[in-house]
């Protein structure tokens, strides 16, 4: 790829093919084994060594590489770190109702969504089913429906006055998505996901489904300047990172980390989230792999960065008041740095430092966040990695507008800016 324009069709495949967290990881996968890295497994013993890339999975939804370039109690570790889930809905237990003899699926909100966003469009339905096998074992099956199956009407302004006066919605009353006429008092919709499966309907032990918006990603704008997709935050990130780890190949000076969390849309409190054990994992296998003591392990970690990346709040020209006046933060104009002395972002003097420099030094543009004096901003996994591994840490993320909606809308040249950026931290 040459041009900043491939690197954003690059990114919007990528997020075409990545509704829910459990294709995202399979999106990244084929990255992976496009490079050539070699796939582990968390519980058989790693036979890892030095120059060569490695990666694994845990519970479908994260993902993390990594590559040994040097040795780490020299050089410490370079980290790049995003979430890849995002806020929209899962099916629920029950997963179906019938009403005035329409079926419809029942759903729970995740995370801090734009619901009114998600009215009116078609939606399709992905994510993981695990079902029984013929040895009577758990198999997981990632499923992504892709055709237009599901929709939540709005109610007509005639209906409900009030409508335009502010978007509310009860998601356990309102937010059922319409599924299939159903006269006969039977929900289908297990038997219907069966089918297409190709496995029996008694056979499903467990899902996790979500509905997503079927219409892809697109440029937006006279010049194609924009793009309008959903959830750059944060697979996008995850995405970036992943692509700057790939490029940065066999040119890196370092030991480099690239991992892409679930869960933080609901506070990173999980196996998969950023409050996971993983990156602490990874770099005590490496150290014991290579014979490190304590003190060697001790020695990396003081000399290790970790970029967190998720995406920032460009500056919007209709609601400009609700950013912070002197810093404006616009689109296709580089990585944004984060900045909040409450330590809601971890960037620290000494990271804005090393941020700096290594933009200037690979000629990349970027600009800096601050949130209103009077405004909380939204959290993100920067404090949680950088205080549970007590490592300098920088939080950073690509300028956007829309964010928690259905689609969100970016800049077409800034996937570019953030894998360069990331190219540039793996080589160390
Ligand atoms: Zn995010």
């Amino acid at each position: 790829m040459n041009t900043k324009k491939q690197y954003a069709e690059h990114l919007l495949h990528f997020l075409n093919h990545a509704p829910t967290a459990f294709q995202s990881t399979d999106e990244l996968i084929k990255m992976l084994d496009a490079a050539g890295a070699i796939r582990l497994n968390e519980e058989d013993a790693w036979n890892i060594e030095m120059g060569k890339t490695y990666y694994f999975t845990k519970e479908g939804t994260q993902c993390a590489a990594f590559r040994l370039g040097a040795e780490p109690k020299e050089t410490g570790f370079r980290i790049g770190a995003a979430h890849q889930d995002a806020p929209g809905f899962r099916v629920k237990t029950v997963p179906s109702q019938i009403s005035q003899g329409i079926e419809r699926l029942t759903l729970e909100g995740y995370g801090g969504l734009n619901i009114h966003t998600w009215t009116d469009r078609p939606l399709s339905l992905a994510g993981r089913v695990y079902v029984k096998d013929e040895n009577g074992d758990a198999k997981a099956i990632n499923v992504d429906i892709r055709k237009p199956l599901l929709i939540l009407p709005s109610a007509a302004v005639h209906v409900v006055r009030g409508v335009n006066e502010g978007a509310k919605f009860n998601v356990q009353t309102e937010l059922l998505p319409f599924f299939a006429q159903n006269s006969e008092g039977k929900p289908k919709f297990l038997s219907y996901l069966a089918e297409y499966m190709g496995v029996k309907v008694e056979d499903i032990l467990s899902f996790e489904l979500a509905p997503y918006e079927t219409m892809d990603g697109c440029f937006v704008g006279m010049n194609e300047e924009f793009i309008s997709v959903a959830r750059l935050d944060d697979a996008a990130m995850a995405h970036d990172i992943m692509l700057g780890f790939i490029e940065a190949g066999e040119n890196c000076k370092t030991c480099d980390i690239a991992i892409a969390f679930d869960h933080e849309e609901c506070g990173s409190n999980s196996n998969r989230g950023a409050k996971c054990n993983t990156l602490t994992q990874i770099v005590d296998r490496i150290c014991e792999k290579l014979g490190y003591g304590a003190e060697d392990k001790y020695r990396a970690l003081a000399k290790t960065i970790v970029f967190s990346a998720d995406q920032a709040h460009a500056t919007h020209p209709s609601y400009t008041g609700q950013h912070e006046m002197n810093l404006p933060v616009r689109l296709n104009a580089g990585p944004v740095l984060k900045l909040a002395n409450t330590q809601s972002y971890a960037t620290s003097p000494h990271g804005t430092a090393f941020f700096k420099l290594l933009c200037e030094k690979n000629e990349i543009p970027y600009q800096i966040f601050n949130n209103r004096s009077d405004a909380r901003g939204g959290g993100t996994i920067g404090p949680i990695l950088s205080s549970a591994m007590g490592v300098v840490t920088v939080d950073i993320g690509n300028p956007m507008l829309a964010m928690h909606a259905v689609r969100e809308f970016g800049g077409t040249d800034d996937c570019y800016y953030m894998t360069k950026l990331f190219k540039a931290l793996f080589e160390g």
